[in-house]
């Protein structure tokens, strides 16, 4: 270990994912992969609940409550992230395991912390998200619910619908950023398992925002966190059955710099896009990683385990593992 603490050193950046059971191990290795190829920063994993070594520089083992399942206990890991990986970096980005790094400069991240916390925008709004979070009963589409529910759980006040969420997959935190995590992690085990509440962590995210007065905080550019999601447009009764032709392509973006566009850094493929093969975000991804493979002139391996591959949706069907989905 490198001594952290000399005057005048270069600050150390540590990628962190926090992953709970054996599925969640390999959902995290196919985004270390990524992760490896394009980034020098120290890659640690926080793990409960699994014998799997998964494949990389640091590994910190956690206890989790008896009473959660994995999914609850991920984000009880991923909101009190600090207590565990506090003396391995002087910075950190948190990663959702569906996040894949996708350009070198994924390093930026680390420089765009502003204290407390900094994380990116979500796709949608307060409202739009809403019946995602809560268990309202209204068919998709925007309602105030969420709004409500953490006005009654916490007193706090959201007055804007259109207020956008920050989304819970990428955030950088250092020392300074405890507090609000702790805020964050409270907020979140005071829900959990109430059946008001569905199992997520960016409704506790809002009303923690709101509380410490950071709704208008500086927010991650979106190349750290561009949001891909395989099920847009797509409706809820469609979803099992979905096809892969079905599936959007967005052309609004490229992997490649092009003028007036930010190339993705960090790309989130938000309900189940990792290892969709057929699905063109998808492919693209895995070309490039390939290329960067033969570039270093490493052995072609495949990206994606077998057993993970998915042509058709059946096995993605269940990929909620991390906080959000
Ligand atoms: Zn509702």
């Amino acid at each position: 270990m490198r001594d952290n603490r000399r005057p005048g050193r270069r600050k150390r950046s540590a990628f962190v994912f926090a992953v709970v059971g054996d599925k969640h191990v390999a959902a995290a290795s196919i985004a270390i992969n990524f992760l490896k190829q394009f980034s020098k920063a120290d890659i640690a994993v926080v793990l409960a609940r699994s014998e799997i070594m998964p494949a990389h520089d640091q590994v910190v083992r956690a206890e989790v409550p008896d009473h959660l399942n994995d999914h609850q206990a991920s984000i009880y890991l991923k909101t009190r992230l600090y207590k565990y990986v506090a003396e391995l970096a002087d910075i950190y980005c948190y990663l959702d395991s569906d996040v894949i790094a996708v350009r070198g400069e994924a390093d930026d991240v680390f420089a765009e912390l502003r204290a407390p916390i900094s994380f990116a925008a979500d796709h949608i709004d307060i409202d739009t998200f809403s019946s995602w979070a809560v268990n309202c009963g209204c068919p998709p589409g925007r309602c105030r619910h969420l709004r409500d529910s953490i006005h009654r759980k916490f007193g706090v006040d959201i007055p804007s619908g259109e207020w956008i969420c920050w989304n819970g997959g990428v955030f950088v935190f250092d020392r300074n950023s405890e507090e609000f995590l702790l805020a964050w992690h409270q907020r979140s085990m005071e829900i959990m398992g109430n059946p008001e509440w569905k199992t997520r962590d960016q409704g506790a995210l809002a009303a923690t925002v709101w509380a410490h007065g950071l709704q208008d905080h500086a927010l991650l550019p979106q190349a750290f966190n561009l949001i891909l999601d395989r099920m847009w447009n797509i409706p809820s009764a469609r979803r099992a059955i979905a096809q892969v032709s079905e599936l959007r392509f967005r052309e609004d973006y490229s992997l490649s710099p092009r003028e007036g566009s930010t190339a993705p850094r960090l790309i989130h493929f938000i309900n189940g896009g990792v290892g969709q093969v057929g699905w063109r975000h998808w492919d693209e991804v895995e070309a490039l990683l390939s290329m960067k493979r033969r570039h270093r002139g490493l052995q072609a391996m495949p990206v994606v385990m077998e057993e993970n591959r998915s042509s058709d949706n059946s096995g993605l069907a269940d990929h909620c593992l991390d906080g959000d989905c």
